[in-house]
């Protein structure tokens, strides 16, 4: 499989770094309230890689983190009155909950945070052994940018950038020697409240950046395949996590990075105060499934921004009807049961007579190539006049490639039938057309338009479609 590299701007060949299982890190959410679909774009995403590299005969090692505690998390169960581990495990449920209903593949290993405070304090034992990170005045422990010379690689900023960079995001971090340094360990504050653990620098808790780095070296160890997220953690959350791995460790850390594009709402950014940042909830009592959700979330290529709007839901909803009338049409020739497991497609392993999508969908994860592909397809393709073998191996495969995806079919809906006063309009408008009288028959067509429905005639015949 080819997949873009953020690091070198290429796309680079996945290779498992021991030749077995492809090693994969993601930054989690934070859990503070409730995932939006811009977060569950990036899951979404990095769910349907997994789901290509795994059908594709490669075993793979996800590991997402959670992150518990952070200023937002703190202040936030502060706010509701309950404990920080309390808060944070109902919107870590809350979390899992939306996952599910996205049919995302569950991480192999979830750590949190505060379960990793001393893995997080032992990284920095070693930054400070080794001359990479300082005590400053009030307790907290940067990190000394200006140590580490390949700072700055993966996002491709100039040195000035990033100090400006620094100076937006950390501002209120005024004790350190350089803007750019950032923390590894904030001294406790008066707002922290009972939020602190005991450190060799004192009362705290460690940066934000840091837990990634501690969790990947305790699952991952030094050096692993792949370190996923989305676009805005480029810089500085994963240029730091370069930074405090390598120098701790003396590793090259992830050989692969992969990083996800923004989503747009009505073709601008999300916020809460525009009314448009949507919730998986929110879309679901507008009458939208997560299945629909998850179809719009993949249908844009990862590596460009995908704009959201209702009009997109309604164009999953027809999609999703459209495979699943072809899905219901092959098993009712083939006489099988339900959709077979994610463990049989393993097994199954080859997209057969969808190999075009396939090879688009390992080509840089294409994957609104590839459902055009699928599409293409199943477009003349007649079930009823397939052999049981034909319908049943293009059932399979038409799984595989849908595996891959994660898609989730819905009930296959009976085309809906024209009620007899839309069959006596499309009659009288079909005499019309006959006799060649256009004024009479743009009439009738106007007024089956109102009824909610057209005609696709050909020189014999026409047929009702539902607008
Ligand atoms: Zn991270």
């Amino acid at each position: 499989m080819l997949l873009h590299d953020t690091l070198t701007r290429t796309d680079r060949p996945l290779h498992p770094l021991d030749g077995k299982t492809l090693r994969i890190y993601c930054c989690g959410p934070t859990v503070y309230g409730p995932a939006h679909i811009g977060n569950f774009r990036t899951f979404v995403v990095q769910d349907v890689f997994r789901r290509t590299v795994e059908l594709g005969g490669t075993p793979t090692l996800h590991v997402r983190n959670i992150t518990d505690v952070d200023d937002k998390t703190i202040r936030d169960s502060q706010k509701a009155g309950q404990t920080l581990g309390s808060f944070t495990a109902e919107w870590t449920a809350k979390f899992h909950a939306d996952c599910e209903a996205l049919n995302l593949l569950r991480p192999h290993v979830e750590p949190s945070a505060v379960a990793h405070i001393p893995h997080q304090i032992a990284m920095i034992e070693k930054l400070m052994a080794s001359g990479h990170a300082y005590k400053a005045e009030d307790g907290s422990v940067y990190f000394k940018v200006g140590a580490f010379h390949e700072y700055g690689a993966l996002s491709h900023l100039e040195k000035r950038e990033i100090r400006l960079g620094a100076a937006q995001t950390d501002s209120d971090e005024y004790s350190k020697e350089s803007m750019a340094d950032f923390a590894l360990w904030k001294a406790r504050k008066d707002e922290d409240g009972v939020n602190f653990w005991a450190s060799p620098w004192g009362e705290g808790r460690p940066g934000w950046h840091l837990e990634c780095s501690a969790m990947i070296l305790e699952y991952l160890g030094t050096e692993f395949d792949l370190h996923s997220g989305g676009v805005d953690l480029i810089f500085p959350h994963h240029e730091n996590e370069i930074a405090q791995s390598c120098c701790s460790t003396g590793g090259k850390f992830a050989s692969h990075w992969f990083h996800i594009a923004h989503l747009m709402v009505d073709g601008g950014k999300m916020s809460k105060s525009l009314g448009n940042l949507f919730t998986l909830a929110d879309l679901q009592a507008k009458g939208y499934t997560a299945a629909e959700v998850r179809y719009v979330l993949i249908s844009g290529h990862y590596r460009a921004p995908l704009n959201f709007t209702f009009h997109t839901l309604d164009s999953a909803r027809q999609a999703l009807q459209k495979l699943a009338k072809h899905e219901a049409s092959l098993r009712a020739k083939y006489g099988a049961g339900g959709a077979p497991k994610y463990d049989d497609l393993i097994r199954h392993g080859s997209a057969g007579v969808f190999a075009d999508a396939w090879a688009l969908l390992t080509n840089d994860l294409n994957v609104p190539g590839a459902l055009g592909a699928v599409f293409g397809a199943i477009k003349d393709a007649d079930s009823t006049a397939f052999d049981v073998e034909t319908a049943k191996s293009r059932w399979m495969d038409l799984h595989f490639v849908l595996g891959a995806l994660g898609v989730i079919l819905p009930e296959a809906q009976p085309d809906a039938e024209a009620p007899a006063e839309v069959v006596a309009l499309a009659e009288q408008r079909w005499a019309a057309k006959q006799s060649k009288d256009w004024a009479a028959a743009d009439k009738f067509r106007d007024e089956l338009a109102a009824l909610g429905w057209t005609t696709k005639d050909s020189k014999t015949e026409y047929k009702l479609i539902p607008l």
